[in-house]
């Protein structure tokens, strides 16, 4: 994780922060709803003074993905943080949302030692004009019809021109068709979090009952449980709207084999659940290669971690419009200046050195719930 010893880079200090924020409103998907948002924000020390701030991305609780906060805690303790102070990976595998978070730490340090843009350490070339990204407003699972609509209201009033919608088997067909109707010429979307039983259960729903395809979506995102890559390839061409995968890609050789199977026809791209930024540039750049079109996904991030998935969201295979969201969209209080939607529906990629923005030290320490720190 860290470089050899006497590297100026070299990590000499790592400390966790176990933080809570409130939510402006409950975020409801198919995998559970939260009101409250756990997050661990990592802090790192130079040997050449420069710091860094990283953040695991982990849910409270494993119902997106395996990996929840206190493993993730855990797993940092135990063996990531001695091993990134030593300068030695220590062989684990796995746990990509809790190296995520070390590894963005590590890289902010080593962009502002540089001077330099996260995005550079990730290969892209400055431009001189700052990257701006068109933002998808996520919308959750809503009571009624009407909620629905009048939250997408909310959104498209704020400036949103895309719009992702969840579902789940029984609120599908109907709510995407009252949002299309309302706005017929908005990017619309859809994320089933994995919640139809199998293809035929997809078929049946999306297709068979009600055709989507008539609502006219940019994708249709993991309908299918994350190991079913046989059943996304029945879907692919099946149910006249492109399939998207999210929590099915984990790592390059996931995205390599649902390829192969043509399970997928976009990549709902998250640094945290394919082990980090660096890696997150190489499956991007696989993508490219492949003509895969790439969303960069969202995990409800505080700033900090907002921040580093917008240099993800800039890299020049995201061409979709990034889950990521404006800081209101989310946080009573975020802990870095908010980020804000621009007039144009889009987000500004920062500029300034390493993830572009500062925590709040204030406001990160009244949010903190529980401490660690570590030296070498
Ligand atoms: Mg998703």
């Amino acid at each position: 994780m860290s470089d050899a010893a006497g590297s100026p880079h070299r990590v000499l200090d790592v400390e966790l922060r176990r933080v809570r924020l409130p939510l402006v409103a409950a975020h409801t998907a198919a995998h559970g709803s939260f009101s409250e948002r756990d997050t661990i924000v990592v802090r790192v020390a130079s040997a050449d003074g420069s710091v860094g701030w990283g953040e695991c991305a982990a849910l409270a609780r494993p119902t997106y993905t395996s990996e929840y906060l206190d493993g993730c805690w855990a797993v940092l303790v135990a063996e990531l943080v001695p091993g990134c102070l030593a300068g030695d990976d220590r062989g684990v595998v796995g746990h990509h949302m809790a190296k995520a978070g070390l590894e963005a730490a590590v890289l902010d340090a080593q962009a502002r030692a540089a001077g330099v843009p996260l995005t550079s350490l990730l290969g892209i070339a400055p431009t001189g004009e700052p990257a701006r990204v068109l933002s998808t407003a996520v919308v959750g699972l809503a009571g009624s019809i009407d909620e629905l609509l009048a939250t997408v209201a909310a959104r498209v009033a704020a400036g949103h021109r895309s719009v992702k919608v969840k579902i789940r088997p029984g609120w599908d067909a109907a709510p995407l068709r009252a949002v299309r109707a309302a706005w017929p010429h908005l990017l619309l979307a859809a994320d089933a979090n994995g919640s139809y039983r199998d293809q035929r259960h997809a078929l049946e729903a999306l297709r068979d009952d009600a055709a989507v395809a008539d609502v006219d979506l940019v994708y249709v995102e993991q309908p299918l449980p994350a190991d079913d890559l046989r059943g996304a390839s029945h879907l692919v061409g099946k149910l006249g709207v492109p399939v998207a995968l999210d929590e099915s890609i984990s790592s390059l050789g996931d995205l390599r084999t649902a390829v192969s199977l043509g399970a997928i026809e976009a990549l709902n791209l998250k640094a945290a659940r394919v082990g980090g930024l660096r890696a997150a540039a190489r499956l991007a750049q696989f993508a490219e290669t492949v003509g895969l079109p790439v969303l960069c996904g969202g995990m409800v991030e505080t700033g900090i971690g907002r921040a580093a998935s917008l240099a993800v969201a800039a890299l020049p295979g995201c061409t979709l419009p990034t889950d990521l969201g404006p800081s209101g969209n989310y946080f009573v209080e975020d802990l870095t200046d908010p980020f804000v939607l621009g007039a144009d529906g889009c987000l500004a990629v920062p500029t300034g050195p390493g993830i572009g923005v500062e925590p709040d030290l204030g406001r990160l320490e009244d949010a903190t719930v529980e401490h660690w720190r570590a030296t070498s």
